[in-house]
């Protein structure tokens, strides 16, 4: 059937919706299919703002009479705007903001619309919090899907092992609430498994952990003559650290195009414990500044990413400490970075996050130390062409080092998708694809996998 038949048997269900519908005539479809990355601009038949359950139902059963493909929106983070399809339903799930604590307070239930801010500023009401991402915009659900690393990642795990149970909706309309019990080889696809392959999430329920009331951090930077030391000793500390610590290495430019290594630094460690660690890392290198606060969680969290930016970005894991050879090699590429805005990024793993066994859930990265990210970013409404060589050429270079895999949250369309996120789990995901969603109805790597193959 061709689009504007679609539309217009769209149109002719739409009084059956309790959410709104839009379609490429309506401002809300052009300011709803927008997406983190400005540089995507993916064009759905319809967007469908889901109120309730059976809005959901209803899509889904359009789909399935029609087969059009349905991708979820959360907080519209994903790198490559995989949540927005091209020519599918998209159900934009922004109304679905419920929080609420156990009353044990030992978990908290939460809607597919709640981003990271909502839900820290919720739990720390009570000295609590989940482990979440460090960026205040992101989809809690989104990032669940695919892991989520955050500072709080190496002392309580991902935020997807705080999953306790999730409510879905799925390819054939039926709702399930899935936990360990109930489903545990779904429940383990769910954990780290990556967004929107199984079906539509309408909550999730997470377990919380006692946050200080005060934690410490903030950033030290050194002149970028300083990054081999810099970070040679960054990696031995990432890999000898106690779990109260969590260091973010990053090469960029500060504001007046001055090359710099700096890291950024969280701790829930007493002060005593702190400043002996800060003392020595501002040792690390010659010429350290220091911007390091007592503040609360919230604080901490409340990081600024600009926004309304063109991003095209490529990582990779690392699985041992980081080599003289491989950070001599990161260096060389920052150095002939393009622009102010673009960087080389490191997150760290360890701690919690290697308790569990790769196999264990879906996320396959857990023995890996290090995500070393190439982050390319520009203004205007597409990636500037110099800048995605510079990111291309960097990650080629570099993923010499890496072990194959790259993280699924910080989505690129790579060659083979499937193996890079998921490594040997993804022959398990597959079959799971098979038994829940065997017509790939809905838009996530399985299915762009499935349909390429
Ligand atoms: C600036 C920035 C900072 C980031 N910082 C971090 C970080 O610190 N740590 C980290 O781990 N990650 C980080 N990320 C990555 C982020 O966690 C992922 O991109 C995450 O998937 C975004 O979720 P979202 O809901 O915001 O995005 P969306 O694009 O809306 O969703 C992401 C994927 O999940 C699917 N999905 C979303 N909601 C549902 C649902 N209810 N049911 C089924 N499928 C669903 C979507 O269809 C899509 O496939 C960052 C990303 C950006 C752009």
């Amino acid at each position: 059937m061709n689009i504007s038949n679609l539309k217009a048997q769209l149109k002719a269900i739409a009084y059956q919706f309790n959410g709104h519908i839009w379609f490429s005539h309506d401002q809300q479809y052009h300011i709803r299919k927008r997406v983190f990355n400005h540089g995507i601009n993916n064009t759905p038949l319809v967007i469908i703002e889901a109120s309730c359950e059976e809005d959901i139902r209803l899509a889904i059963n359009f789909a399935n009479e029609h087969n059009l493909a349905i991708s979820v929106k959360g907080g519209g983070h994903s790198n490559t705007g995989s949540c927005v399809v091209n020519d599918g339903i998209v159900l934009d799930m922004s109304t679905f903001k419920s929080i609420s604590l156990a009353e044990d307070r030992q978990s908290v239930r939460l809607g597919a619309g709640v981003r990271n801010r909502e839900l820290d500023a919720y739990t720390t009401q009570y000295g609590l919090a989940v482990p979440l991402g460090t960026c205040p915009d992101v989809g809690v659900i989104g990032a669940t899907l695919g892991g989520g690393i955050g500072f709080l990642s190496r002392k309580f795990g991902l935020t997807c092992d705080s999953l306790v149970n999730v409510t879905m909706i799925d390819a054939l309309g039926i709702k399930r609430i899935v936990d360990k019990v109930s489903d545990p080889d779904l429940f383990w696809a769910l954990s780290g498994g990556g967004g929107c392959q199984f079906g539509v999430i309408t909550e999730i329920t997470l377990k919380v952990y006692v946050v200080p009331s005060t934690v410490i951090g903030g950033f030290i930077e050194w002149p970028i003559c300083e990054a081999k030391k810099v970070l040679k000793h960054y990696s031995d500390e990432v890999l000898s650290s106690a779990r109260d610590y969590f260091v973010y290495a990053y090469l960029s430019r500060a504001s007046q195009g001055r090359e710099k290594i700096s890291i950024m630094v969280f701790s829930t460690a007493t002060k005593s414990e702190c400043d002996a660690f800060f003392k020595r890392i501002s040792n690390w290198g010659i010429g350290a500044k220091m911007d390091i606060s007592e503040k609360t969680y919230l604080e901490m969290q409340a990081n600024a990413y600009q926004s309304e930016l063109c991003v095209y970005w490529r990582n990779g894991f690392v699985s041992h400490a980081l080599s003289s050879q491989f950070i001599d090699d990161v260096i060389d590429c920052y150095v002939n970075c393009p622009d102010d805005y673009c960087g080389i990024m490191f997150d760290p793993l360890g701690g919690a996050i290697q308790d569990r066994a790769c196999e264990d859930s879906a996320f396959v990265h857990r023995k890996s130390n290090f995500i070393c990210s190439v982050t390319g970013i520009s203004g205007g409404v597409k990636i500037v062409s110099e800048i995605e060589r510079w990111v291309d050429d960097s990650h080629a270079t570099l993923s010499t080092f890496y072990n194959g895999q790259a993280y699924q949250n910080y989505e690129f369309l790579a060659k083979d998708e499937l193996k890079s996120y998921f490594g040997k789990n993804s022959l398990k995901l597959l079959a799971l694809k098979h038994r829940y969603d065997p017509k790939c109805r809905f838009y996530g790597s399985l299915s762009r996998h499935l349909i390429e193959a």
